[in-house]
């Protein structure tokens, strides 16, 4: 079987990085995840990440709480460069170039977000971080992944869950519950299914970028993705 995606968008959320903590970042984790990137940039896959922040700040919760929600929003933002900057670290250690490019300007840290930079450094090879989300409060992080996904023309957004994919009930509650192979944005929208947030899907919906429902705990499952396996659900057009 050949390479199904050669540019990859891939999400992983705060949450991911974070393991079985309650809170921050578990190296060990972020390591498996970085072998699994590296495996797939071997293979000549171009690989951008969007990074959450939700393991260290979410706006949502820090606004309902009382705090102004755009400078809540914005500590989150700020939040998810920290991720993207461990996560550069792990990919470095194992010898994967890297750049994390920011929506807001931290120049000491990072590389400001640039589109054509950002496609000139996956164009050699290199893994491209995006962090501080989109820039805006009250967007989310996985809004800036379909966002940059069109922006960099990604073939596809590697949704990283910690379930396999989509069912029609709660596989946890309902033994008998299915997994769908695929599903329309249609279905995703109606449906109200906690995929991604609904600006993220209609953005993928108008701009045609299918999203990789998968499993990230299981070791080898981007390789799998990229090949063009059923590792999960494919919501598409
Ligand atoms: N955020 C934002 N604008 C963006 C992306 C993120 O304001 O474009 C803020 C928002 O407060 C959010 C936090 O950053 O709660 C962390 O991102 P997110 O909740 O999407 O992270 P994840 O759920 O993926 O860990």
């Amino acid at each position: 079987m050949g390479i199904t995606y050669r540019r990859i968008l891939l999400k992983l959320s705060g949450e991911a990085l974070m393991g079985n903590l309650g809170y921050g970042i578990d190296p060990m984790v972020v390591q498996e995840i970085a072998t699994q990137v590296a495996e797939v940039v071997a293979s000549g896959v171009q690989v951008a990440i969007v990074v959450g922040g939700g393991n260290i700040f979410r706006g949502v919760k820090a606004a309902s709480a009382g705090m102004d929600r755009a400078t809540a929003d914005y500590i989150g933002m700020i939040a998810t460069v920290m991720n993207a900057m461990t996560l550069q670290d792990s990919l470095e250690q194992i010898g994967v170039p890297t750049r994390v490019q920011t929506a807001i300007a931290m120049q000491e840290v990072a590389e400001p977000y640039i589109r054509r930079r950002a496609i000139r450094h996956l164009e050699k090879g290199r893994v491209v971080i995006f962090g501080a989300g989109s820039g805006n409060p009250f967007f989310t992080t996985d809004t800036t992944a379909a966002l940059r996904a069109a922006e960099i023309d990604a073939n596809v957004i590697f949704k990283a869950t910690k379930v396999d994919g989509i069912y029609d009930s709660d596989p946890k509650l309902n033994p008998q519950a299915h997994r769908y192979q695929s599903i329309t944005y249609g279905h995703v929208l109606a449906n109200d299914l906690r995929v991604m947030d609904s600006t993220a899907i209609a953005l993928c919906k108008e701009n045609n970028i299918p999203i990789m429902v998968f499993d990230l705990s299981v070791p080898g499952n981007i390789r799998r993705a990229v090949m063009g396996e059923s590792v999960g659900t494919i919501v598409g057009g």
